[in-house]
């Protein structure tokens, strides 16, 4: 299977792409499409990286413009959690494809997911073309140590099943969810199986003295004291990180994945220090959240609000650049996180942006990305060689949004 672009831009150059069976085969000015080759002319669309959702909740798009306008804990307990118990496989799958399909019409390609029935996610992935880190979500706070760990191995048995495309992860909720017992549990089976971790860490002010009170010590050294933070870890959110917290993630070699838009609806009082983090070396990504906290999947809307919102709370504007910005949202800031590169050998997976859009057509391109341009600039998504976007459109979108509308009209949602 042979997929050759023509006439793209790349750093202001023209180029051609091969895309063998999923993989960037050859990119320079001189590759031209074969006969018997599918072609794809980019109309001197600008050729770039996709962006990586570092953390989300895929099916939660069923909960979109539901519930909102609450604080984390009320948000939770009265709105989410019931409806959540409630939930059928179809539910998630069809929630799932939706999101899947807001993504890539948004320049994601690969998304870190945390819900409930994993293999339904798994399969809206696979039917969606897409990539994904997926874990079931791990809590003890109602229930058992054992009850957490039949999950965990369900979860990862079911999720064993599916290609490349998907990789399985423990994804313990938080801190004040999961049990000290049972987050040492997911620290040990991480290490053993390599298996990556995703938790929330400092989402909230609250977390932070409840850790303290409870724990005597605040959450990155709680989680570190209990085997949790290592190069497999990714924290979403990490807003309250101090700065001795900041050290210990970049020594233990730990992701922080920074959810502004989502820390912004729930007004969790705090921005994350990026600056400092940046300074101490911790390896950063940039997520959505869930759309029942954001509410919308379009990471590159969320890249603008990243750096606004650094720049406004360090009141200084070089606080972070929009090629640093960029970087964050590609994932190329964080190793775990799986960032594309544009050559042979890396996964055929990249995005061809307008050139000739109202957004792009004048300026730096990474700053008209980062500070200009929406999901309607992206033109066509290719992921491992296959066109999934083509022309903005996501084939079958209609249908999407149907089954998922009905899916939560079921909910009551
Ligand atoms: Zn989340």
């Amino acid at each position: 299977m042979t997929l050759a672009v023509e006439n793209a831009l790349l750093d202001g150059e023209r180029v051609g792409l091969r895309c063998e069976d999923g993989v960037i085969a050859a990119i320079g000015a001189d590759v031209a499409a074969q006969p018997g080759e599918e072609k794809l002319d980019a109309g001197g669309a600008h050729l770039v990286p996709p962006l990586v959702n570092g953390h989300t909740h895929a099916a939660m798009t069923l909960f979109r413009g539901s519930g909102g306008d609450l604080p984390l804990m009320p948000w939770l307990e009265e709105k989410i959690w019931p409806v959540e118990a409630k939930l059928a496989e179809e539910d998630v799958y069809w929630g799932a494809r939706l999101a899947c399909a807001e993504m890539l019409r948004s320049g994601t390609t690969r998304f870190w997911d945390m819900y409930w029935q994993p293999a339904a996610t798994a399969r809206a992935v696979t039917d969606a073309g897409i990539r994904a880190t997926i874990g079931a979500p791990l809590f003890d706070l109602h229930g058992s140590p054992e009850q957490l760990r039949e999950m965990a191995h369900r979860g990862l048995e079911e999720l064993s099943e599916y290609g490349p495309a998907i990789a399985p992860a423990l994804a313990p909720h938080a801190i004040y969810t999961v049990s000290e017992e049972s987050l040492r549990w997911i620290g040990e089976l991480s290490a053993e199986r390599g298996l990556p971790v995703q938790i929330h860490l400092s989402e909230t002010e609250k977390e932070v003295q409840d850790c303290l009170a409870e724990h005597g010590e605040r959450p990155a050294f709680y989680l570190d004291r209990l085997g949790m933070l290592s190069e497999r870890t990714v924290l979403a959110h990490g807003v309250w990180l101090d700065p001795d917290e900041l050290a210990l993630v970049a020594e233990r070699g730990a992701t922080v994945v920074t959810n502004p838009v989502a820390n912004m609806k729930l007004a969790v009082g705090g921005v994350f220090p990026h600056p400092a983090a940046r300074a101490a070396g911790v390896a950063v990504g940039l997520g959505t959240d869930g759309a029942g906290s954001n509410d919308s999947l379009d990471l590159l809307a969320d890249l603008k609000a990243f750096a606004l919102v650094q720049k406004h709370a360090a009141a200084d504007p070089t606080a972070i650049e929009a090629a640093e910005a960029w970087a964050v949202a590609t994932g190329a800031r964080a190793p775990l996180l799986g960032a594309t590169e544009l050559e042979p050998g890396a996964p055929a997976d990249f995005l061809l942006v307008r050139a000739n859009s109202p957004e792009l057509g004048i300026g730096e391109l990474m700053a008209d990305l980062v500070y200009a341009a929406s999901g309607a600039a992206i033109a066509h998504v290719v992921v491992a060689g296959e066109i999934l976007v083509r022309d903005g459109e996501v084939p079958g979108l209609d249908e999407i949004v149907a089954r998922a509308a009905e899916r939560a009209g079921r909910l009551g949602l």
